[in-house]
């Protein structure tokens, strides 16, 4: 394949995992609806940054995935989010760990992003942070779905798998790319704990020279594997998009046996897409077509 531009290009995931059957349709339509967001802003000349805040944003105000709305609860049963965003024409990265009460997580990373200085604020800091820039805090329950709360109540310790982070890639017209992921997290999990959505290299990575890449799954394993940037890194080794992200994801799972996907463009726009688990619905709108493709 010839190494010229793609651009624009968007590709968003659904989060890596078994879906409930009965959430399957709504998950597909909630990708679809999140890419075509993403798409006009790329369409109407935006940033690859607006893109994926807004491809993400509508993924959070949907119940159906585990970010924003609908995200699942803490052992606790509280609702503590995290974010990430990162540009690639310049490497600005904000993200935010362990938030509450905030309904566009995605929306504060990127203000974190702008205001420079910080790039990861945490609880407090961060509520403190959110209020300084104008963003609202919005009541705890807003946030909690029926589905999340009667699952909270039966789940078992064996049983805390997140299902339904969401992220977002994308390649603008003037050639820069960014990235973006926005999760609840694993269900019961401890109070505090951040997972790799909120961190810069293991959910979430941008660089023009490298690629763009979002990642969901395990999040202890991505984090140690820093799964974002390893697959990038592969890129640069010369792999193609599909094989870079397939030998991440299959690092993953020959080192820490844990469940995982990823989405990534390459400089030039291509995409690569890979998982170990059963489901992980992705759209991409690319070439001038907004019609959107479809990748379970
Ligand atoms: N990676 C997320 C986390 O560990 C969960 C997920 O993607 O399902 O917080």
């Amino acid at each position: 394949m010839t190494a010229r531009s793609f651009g624009p290009v968007i590709l968003v995931h659904g989060g890596a995992g078994k879906v409930a059957p009965d959430l399957v349709e709504a998950r597909r339509a909630g990708v679809r609806a999140a890419v075509v967001n993403g798409w006009q802003a790329l369409a109407a000349g935006g940033s690859a940054v607006e893109a994926v805040e807004q491809a993400v944003k509508m993924l959070e105000d949907d119940p159906a995935f585990n970010a924003g709305r609908g995200a699942c609860l803490n052992r606790d049963g509280e609702i503590e989010l995290d974010a990430s965003i990162m540009d690639g024409r310049n490497l600005a990265a904000g993200a935010i760990g362990a938030v509450k009460r905030i309904a566009n997580p995605v929306t504060l990373a990127r203000a974190v992003m702008e205001a420079g200085g910080s790039v990861l604020l945490v609880g407090e800091g961060a509520r403190q942070f959110a209020a300084a820039v104008g963003i609202k805090e919005c009541v705890a329950d807003a946030l909690v779905t029926e589905r999340q709360r009667a699952r909270w109540a039966t789940l078992r310790e064996e049983d805390t798998e997140g299902v339904g982070t969401v992220g977002a890639v994308a390649l603008d017209r003037g050639g820069h790319l960014a990235a973006a992921t926005s999760t609840g997290g694993l269900a019961l999990k401890a109070p505090g704990r951040v997972g790799d959505s909120a961190l810069i290299g293991c959910g979430t990575y941008a660089d023009d020279q490298l690629g763009a890449a979002s990642c969901t799954g395990n999040g202890e394993a991505i984090i140690k594997l820093a799964l974002a940037k390893t697959a990038l890194e592969f890129l640069q080794m010369g792999e193609e998009p599909m094989a870079a992200a397939r030998r991440a994801v299959g690092e993953l799972t020959a080192r820490t046996g844990a469940e995982a996907g990823i989405i990534l463009l390459d400089r030039y726009g291509r995409i690569g897409i890979a998982r170990n688990t059963a489901q992980m619905a992705c759209a991409c709108i690319r070439n001038d077509n907004a019609d959107p493709e479809f990748f379970d």
